[in-house]
């Protein structure tokens, strides 16, 4: 079976982007791949956050993992930080990372501009080289994503390719080694719709965690009263009537495709259904699909947040499995780089 994997980090709460854009399309993949679904805490650090809510924020993330229909009986559900491989994985690929990779990536950009120089750590800069660390380990095969991790999983690639060349091949066989590749090199799977859910209140910025206003988003575990305010209150238009793909229109594109997404109707459908909608129709239309898609979601989640010991269970014997995996490529990796091995 080719491997998946795939994370949320547990840092505000989960939106429909993060659900649409991955976890949704996850359920669909572990029946035909080997997959592990992480909870990515290493990564939560990298700006400002709250030590009062990390492990709390992460045990939710796993709790909304299971209630979404990720099933433990096929994919492994675990925390990135109970193994440690992670991170010494990418200590070592730290070392073959070139810092300009790492200038380059546009979400450094963004939210170290945003967050101010005095608040970022040099974490939010090499974080990407973990993200490989949490790719490679697995030997993974596909890595499904939003469109925003595109050039994170681009540099994983490139990083994969750099260590084959630099410690692969004859020169790990001279050591001992296997010889040939020491990573599987992994392509993106980016899901053909929900790829990129934009902001409630901006249909030109992605939907997203950090954004600071709650009503920019619509969270996994919102009620119904909430959304439908959100709804009530999102930005629209003055343009007669609901359509897709109009470049002028992108608040009236963002909406119907959730709509879509969540009804489960294909595009053709939602165009046909809502093309003589005015907005206020429409948006009773969707708030009613949104609250029926989540409802059971919510109901789920209750279930499994009020059953700790089952979530601890879940989490352990999945970082188990990971490890098993995960330390065997990092003991690959220290012989092919010339380590003395104990
Ligand atoms: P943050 O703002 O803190 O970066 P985020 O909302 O981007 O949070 P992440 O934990 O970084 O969430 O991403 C988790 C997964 O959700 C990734 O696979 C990412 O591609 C996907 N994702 C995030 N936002 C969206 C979105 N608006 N549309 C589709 N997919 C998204
Ligand atoms: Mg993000």
């Amino acid at each position: 079976k080719k491997r998946i994997v795939s994370g949320v980090q547990p840092t505000g709460s989960i939106h429909l982007g993060n659900y649409l854009g991955a976890i949704k399309n996850w359920i669909a993949l572990q029946n035909s791949y080997d997959t592990l679904f992480f909870i990515v805490d290493l990564h939560a650090i990298t700006l400002p956050y709250d030590t009062q809510q990390l492990s709390k924020a992460t045990r939710n993330t796993a709790a909304i993992y299971l209630a979404c229909g990720v099933d433990t009986s096929k994919a492994s559900v675990f925390v990135q930080s109970h193994v440690r491989a992670h991170v010494e994985l990418m200590w070592l690929l730290s070392s073959a990372t070139p810092i300009g990779w790492l200038n380059r990536m546009i979400q450094f950009k963004e939210k170290s501009r945003k967050a101010g120089d005095e608040n970022v750590g040099v974490a939010l800069l090499t974080y990407p080289v973990l993200m490989a660390s949490d790719i490679l380990l697995y030997q993974s095969d596909f890595v499904p994503v939003g469109e925003d991790q595109k050039q994170h999983l681009e540099l994983t690639r490139e990083l994969a390719e750099r260590v084959n060349y630099l410690y692969g091949g004859r020169k790990w066989k001279k050591l001992g080694g296997r010889g040939g590749a020491i990573f599987k090199v992994p392509e993106p799977l980016i899901p053909p719709a929900g790829a990129r859910v934009m902001s409630l209140t901006d249909g030109l910025s992605k939907m997203s965690k950090s954004a600071p206003s709650d009503q920019s988003r619509i969270n996994l575990l919102d009620p119904k009263d909430v959304i439908a305010n959100k709804i009530k209150r999102c930005k629209t238009d003055s343009f007669p009537g609901m359509e897709f793909d109009n470049p002028e229109r992108p608040e009236c594109n963002n909406l119907l495709s959730i709509y879509q997404l969540v009804s489960s109707k294909t595009k053709e459908e939602v165009a046909q259904e809502c093309q003589d909608m005015n907005w206020g129709t429409f948006k009773t239309l969707l708030t009613d699909a949104l609250v029926e898609h989540l409802h059971p979601i919510q109901v789920r989640y209750e279930e499994i947040i009020s059953d700790p010991a089952y979530l601890d269970g879940v989490l352990a014997e999945g970082a188990e499995k990971a490890a098993a995996i995960a330390d065997a490529t990092v003991n690959n990796v220290y012989q092919a780089m010339g380590f003395l091995r104990r």
